[in-house]
């Protein structure tokens, strides 16, 4: 065996830089819908549209009517670590933004065809600008306040990932799924969903209805009127914790298809400790099941809770995870003992 000569140090290119760090972010179109919607939310957004083709794979567009870019700011959003949402490690520590690592944009663009289509709320020149990545090309265009990006053929330049695509309806599944991840933690915000010019989703944002009515009609409207119809409200605050949701009854617990949605400052997180507290809640009503359906929201402060774990941001972690464990069993165990447990519920039109 001959021994390799050794190879000097060098600092790798940019555009690789970003390629591996899209291997962190973008593991597929729904990947990228998910940090486009994000981005639509930062800014304000009321209206979120998704078009889709190809599952994801030949297009994902998100509009938003945000607040826009500014035409010279265009390059720096597509720029690795620039962002507008923290300046400094104290910003960092209250993050109350879904973004803030600056890597989306600039990692979508180094593994796709990537087009940035914005006008800014206050353009003095009411024009709105457009920034295709691969050309470098500014040219004006014609749009309403907001921005639209466009993301074509997904790992063209790295087949070595495209070979980990599903299906195209496996692919656009998951990609829906990100949408309606999304759509639960925003019921002011109306989102629809496209593909290949077929409309499979619209879900409306609430109009003048008080939050509870709001949350339930986006439940019905995201998971379905049997969801709904199987599941008890939870409310509870704890402190400066706050807990919304709906838990399955136990009675309507056990059937195909559960699902559990947990949401952390309106962020979708996969989280130990709440799917623990659940377990434990439903201890002396439900019998070796598998985990039970639910939606829960929980609001507490930004800075007891860290979101820079993961660069999906699916993960966080909580400083007192003991109190977050308990006040969810407890919320949840109150719920499920409540005498109207087994009444069903149907939403307000
Ligand atoms: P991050 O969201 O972590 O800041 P991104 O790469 O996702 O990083 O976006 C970079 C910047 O581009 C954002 O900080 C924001 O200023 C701007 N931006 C991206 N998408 C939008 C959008 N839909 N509306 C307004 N600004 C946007
Ligand atoms: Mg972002």
């Amino acid at each position: 065996n001959a021994v390799q000569p050794r190879r000097s140090i060098q600092p790798l290119p940019d555009e690789l830089i970003s390629q591996i760090a899209a291997g962190e972010v973008v593991e597929r179109p729904a990947s990228v819908v998910r940090e486009l919607i994000d981005n639509a939310l930062d800014a304000g957004a009321r209206e979120v549209v998704v078009r889709l083709a190809g599952g994801g794979v030949r297009l994902v567009a998100v509009e938003d009517d945000g607040c826009g870019i500014p035409r010279h700011e265009l390059p720096l959003a597509l720029q690795r670590h620039a962002t507008s949402k923290i300046r400094d490690l104290a910003e960092l520590e209250a993050v109350a933004t879904m973004g803030f690592r600056g890597e989306a944009l600039a990692a979508i663009a180094s593994v796709a065809e990537l087009t940035l289509t914005s006008r800014s709320a206050d353009a003095a020149d009411g024009c709105a600008w457009a920034l295709q990545t691969s050309s470098g090309e500014l040219r004006p265009a014609a749009r309403p306040p907001g921005t639209t990006v466009e993301v074509r053929e997904l790992f063209f330049r790295t087949p070595a990932r495209r070979k980990f695509l599903k299906s195209e309806a496996t692919e656009l599944a998951h990609c829906v799924e990100a949408v309606r991840r999304h759509a639960l933690a925003r019921p002011d915000v109306g989102f629809a969903v496209w593909h290949e010019g077929r409309l499979l989703h619209r879900w409306p944002a609430a109009q003048a209805l008080t939050p509870e009515l709001a949350w339930q009609r986006r439940v019905a409207d995201a998971l379905g009127e049997e969801f709904l119809t199987a599941t008890l409200p939870v409310e509870a605050a704890a402190g400066p914790l706050r807990l919304r949701g709906r838990i399955v009854r136990p009675d309507a617990a056990g059937g195909r298809g559960e699902r559990q949605f947990a949401y952390v400052n309106g962020r979708f997180v996969r989280d130990r400790v709440i799917a623990h507290a659940v377990r434990c809640a439903y201890d002396d009503v439900l019998h070796g099941q598998r985990q039970p359906s639910y939606v829960l929201w929980l609001e507490l402060d930004p800075r007891t809770v860290d979101v820079n774990v993961h660069p999906t941001k699916i993960e966080v972690r909580f400083r007192d995870s003991g109190a977050v464990h308990q006040a969810v069993q407890h919320a949840l165990e109150a719920a499920l003992a409540r005498p109207r447990a087994g009444v069903a519920l149907s939403a307000p039109r």
